[in-house]
């Protein structure tokens, strides 16, 4: 595929090679990493649950190059939680070092054991500091993930976790970005990235329906249909529950659409259906897990026997 641009707006997804969704900030955003990775000795990808292949970076590997890495399930609250535990174990077959979590809410208490699992990921550094008698020295992790993925919400948490159990503040240390997240691990933030080359339009409709794209460059119309589509075939009873319909739902996304507004009232002046706010609306319950918990894509191998 070629090369993205920034000039044409509201492009329909299948014309992928038109949408602007590599920024020209991006470039610089990658050549940044490029530079803080050297000062890593771990990288933390964080992958959001509902998309694990799609919201993958595939130009990572070039830009960490053999830095260890762990691999984050991130908003696993709104993934289907048999499909994440699927992913999980996939990617651990595939030798990725993964957990997954919800830096949101941490309703399962998960992120607790992500320090722990960061510190196995990091040991031999841990060791190798401590046999110089380095005291003051500290693992450095890196997180890294497309926008919006929720990368400052998991430092944040990770963050407080630390204050809460020692009582100290979280200390931003050597330089206004590492943020101190526990004794001798410091984390830094970075900014979104995204690459720029689609692999295929699927993949961008995953990535603008999760929230990793602008809204303003993509046809909301031509995503919210897509989501229509994969909703009706895998969770039609979520579509069904979230907005009062019953079964058979309407055949055609226009009129599952015309349904919505009218039972939401999405009804302008003369009559006329509010067709935008109905399509903001589909795509703010869907990035809530208002909708349900949804995973968009599944991995190839079949599941482990447990
Ligand atoms: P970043 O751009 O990768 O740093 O992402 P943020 O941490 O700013 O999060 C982006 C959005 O996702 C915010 O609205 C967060 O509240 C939300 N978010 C982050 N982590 C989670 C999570 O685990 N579950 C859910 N449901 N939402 C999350």
């Amino acid at each position: 595929m070629s090369e993205l641009n920034e000039t044409n707006k509201n492009a329909s997804l299948e014309n992928s090679e038109t949408i602007s969704w590599f920024p020209g900030h991006m470039a610089k955003t990658r050549r940044m990493l490029t530079e803080k990775v050297k000062l890593a000795d771990l990288i933390v990808e964080v992958l959001d649950a509902r998309i694990p292949e799609s919201s993958a970076n595939p130009d990572l590997d070039g830009i960490v190059g053999q830095k260890a890495r762990i691999v984050l399930l991130n908003k696993a609250d709104i993934a289907d939680p048999v499909w994440t535990k699927h992913w999980v174990d996939v990617l651990a077959r595939r030798g990725k070092k993964c957990a997954a979590v919800d830096a949101r809410t941490d309703k399962d208490k998960g992120i607790k054991s992500v320090v722990g699992f960061l510190r196995d990921a990091a040991a031999a550094k841990l060791v190798s500091l401590k046999s110089k008698g380095i005291r003051s020295g500290a693992v450095r992790v890196l997180v890294v993930g497309i926008p919006n993925v929720g990368k400052s919400s998991l430092i944040n948490r990770l963050a407080a976790k630390h204050a809460a159990a020692t009582g100290n503040k979280p200390g931003v240390t050597r330089g206004p970005q590492w943020i101190k997240v526990a004794d001798g691990l410091e984390l830094l933030d970075t900014p979104g990235l995204l690459w720029p080359r689609l692999g295929d339009w699927t993949t961008a409709y995953k990535l603008a329906v999760t929230g990793a794209i602008k809204d303003e460059v993509f046809d909301v119309r031509a995503v919210v249909f897509w989501l229509f589509d994969f909703l009706k075939m895998k969770y039609p009873f979520y579509l069904a529950k979230r907005y009062g319909l019953s079964f058979p739902l309407p055949a055609s996304a226009t009129d599952l659409l015309s349904c919505i507004a009218t039972g939401r009232g999405f009804i302008g002046r003369g009559g006329v259906i509010d067709e935008e706010r109905a399509l903001r609306a589909v795509l703010k319950d869907f990035r809530n897990g208002d909708l349900g918990s949804v995973t968009l894509e599944y991995p190839d191998e079949p599941a482990m026997e447990h």
